[in-house]
C-alpha cells in the first residue's frame, strides 16, 4: 500500500526533525523586555462605508445579495472604526442574519401605527413585524411600547451604520462576550425569545465577514474567538522584492535568537520577536505550493499556548517554492488559513503569530531549507541560516 508507506515514512521524518529543532526554542527575558520599548499603536484605518462590495456565493454559505452583503460591510466596517474585536463582527452578523437576513426592515405592525408610520415613510429593504422592532437588528424604538427604555428613535434604527454601532456599543457592555459562543454573546444583547437560534449562523457570518473584507478566513484576524487588536487593515498586500521574495512578518519585528548550534543542537531556523507580535500575519516568503499544514505538539493541542515541556512545532506550515528551497513557519496561535496543496504568493497571509508547541513566548520560528525534490520535506541537515538567504533574495529579515 504505497499510501500508508508515504504517509509512515512522513510521520517519521517529521517527528525527528521536530524532537530536534525545537527542543529549545528560547526567547531570552531580558530581549523581550527590551522589545517592548519598541510598541508602536497600530493604525486602524476605517473601511469604507458603501461602495461596490461584490455580492457572495458559493459553497460554504448562501447567496447573499448585493443589498445584504452591502450591510455586511456596513456592520464589520462600524466594529472594525469602534476597535471591537473581530469576533465582534461575527456576533454581529449573525444576529442580523437571525433577525432580518441582512435587509433593513421597516415595520408594519397595527398595533403600532406610529413605528409603522415613521418607517414605511424612511428608505428600507423589507417589511415585517415582530412587536414593534425595526432594521437590521430588529431593535425596538422608543416610539413602541418600550417608550425611552428602548434602543432610539426609529429614525436611528433604520440607519444600518447608526443601528449596528447600538449594537456593538451594548454587547462590548456585556461582561466575557468575547470566549462567548456566538448565541450566547448575541442573546445578551438581543434579548430573544429563542436564544438559540443566533447560533446557526455562525459558519455564514464568519465567511461574510472574511468575504467583506477580502481575506482568506476570518480567523487570520481572530475571527474565531478572541481579537486581534486593529481588524484587517494591517492585512493588506506588501511589496515584493526583486527576487520574489518578502519578509514573513512585519519588518519591526527582529530576530531575537539566530540560527546555528544552541544547546548541544542544532537551531535550524531563527525566532522573530517583538512586542505586540501575537496575532501578527505571517506571510509566505515566495510564491510556492503548501506541503504541510498541521499541528505538532506533544500535548495534541495547537489551540493553547504551548512551554518549554511540550515538544512540537506547534500550528505549523511548510511551503516548497521554486527551485528546492523550502519554508517552515512554526508556533502559529491557531489553524492556517491555507492548506496542503495550495498555492500561495508571495506575501499571501498563511496565519498569525502565537506561542503554540515548544515555545516560552509569542514568536516565530522561521526556517529555510535546500535542496527539498519534490515529495520531500523540510529536515534539520537541508536547513541554512535564513538571514544571508533573505538578504541576497531583496527580503532582510530585521537584525539587532
Ligand atoms: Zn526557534
Amino acid at each position: 500500500m504505497k499510501t500508508i508507506k508515504r504517509s509512515t515514512a512522513r510521520i517519521a521524518v517529521t517527528l525527528t526533525a521536530i524532537v530536534a529543532v525545537f527542543a529549545s526554542c528560547i526567547i531570552g527575558v531580558p530581549l523581550m523586555v527590551a522589545l517592548t520599548k519598541a510598541a508602536e499603536a497600530s493604525v486602524c484605518g476605517p473601511l469604507p462605508i458603501g461602495g461596490a462590495v461584490p455580492a457572495a456565493s458559493g459553497p460554504g454559505f448562501a447567496t447573499w445579495d448585493a443589498r445584504q452583503v452591502n450591510n455586511a460591510a456596513i456592520i464589520v466596517s462600524v466594529g472594525k472604526q469602534k476597535g471591537v474585536p473581530a469576533w465582534g463582527y461575527v456576533v454581529a452578523l449573525g444576529t442580523a442574519m437571525q433577525e432580518s437576513t441582512l435587509l433593513n426592515q421597516a415595520n408594519d405592525n397595527p398595533r403600532w401605527p406610529q413605528v409603522v408610520a415613521l418607517s414605511m415613510a424612511l428608505p428600507h429593504e423589507a417589511v415585517g413585524h415582530d412587536h414593534d422592532s425595526v432594521g437590521l437588528f430588529q431593535q425596538r424604538p422608543n416610539e413602541g411600547e418600550l417608550g425611552a427604555d428602548g434602543w432610539g428613535p426609529v429614525s436611528e434604527l433604520m440607519t444600518p451604520s447608526t443601528s449596528a454601532r447600538k449594537f456593538y456599543d451594548r454587547l462590548v457592555q456585556v461582561p466575557g462576550w468575547e470566549q462567548m459562543r456566538l448565541t450566547d454573546a448575541a442573546q445578551a444583547v438581543q434579548r430573544s425569545g429563542t436564544p438559540e437560534a443566533y447560533q446557526q449562523w455562525e459558519q455564514q457570518a464568519k465567511d461574510l465577514a472574511a468575504h467583506v473584507l477580502a481575506l482568506p478566513n476570518i480567523d487570520v484576524i481572530g475571527g474565531g474567538g478572541p481579537a486581534a487588536p486593529c481588524g484587517p487593515g494591517q492585512f493588506g498586500p506588501v511589496p515584493v522584492g526583486p527576487g520574489g521574495w518578502v519578509q514573513p512578518v512585519d519588518k519591526r519585528l527582529v530576530v531575537g535568537s539566530p540560527y546555528g548550534p544552541r544547546d548541544g543542537r542544532l537551531h535550524a531556523g531563527v525566532d522573530i520577536v517583538g512586542a505586540n507580535i501575537r496575532h501578527q500575519p505571517i506571510r509566505a516568503a515566495a510564491t510556492g505550493t503548501v506541503i504541510t499544514e498541521m499541528c505538532n505538539a506533544s500535548t495534541g493541542n495547537c489551540d493553547r499556548d504551548g512551554g518549554l515541556g511540550v515538544i512540537g512545532c506547534g500550528w505549523m506550515i511548510e511551503i516548497r517554492h521554486p527551485g528546492n528551497v523550502a519554508t517552515r513557519y512554526c508556533h502559529m496561535a491557531q489553524r492556517p488559513s491555507v492548506r496542503k496543496g495550495q498555492t500561495v504568493t508571495a506575501g499571501t497571509v498563511i496565519g498569525v503569530v502565537g506561542s503554540s508547541g515548544n515555545s516560552s513566548g509569542p514568536h516565530l520560528h522561521y526556517e529555510v531549507h535546500t535542496g527539498i525534490a519534490a515529495g520531500a520535506f523540510p529536515a534539520d541537515p537541508s536547513s541554512i541560516d535564513p538571514v544571508p538567504f533573505m538578504a541576497v533574495q531583496g527580503a532582510a529579515l530585521t537584525t539587532g
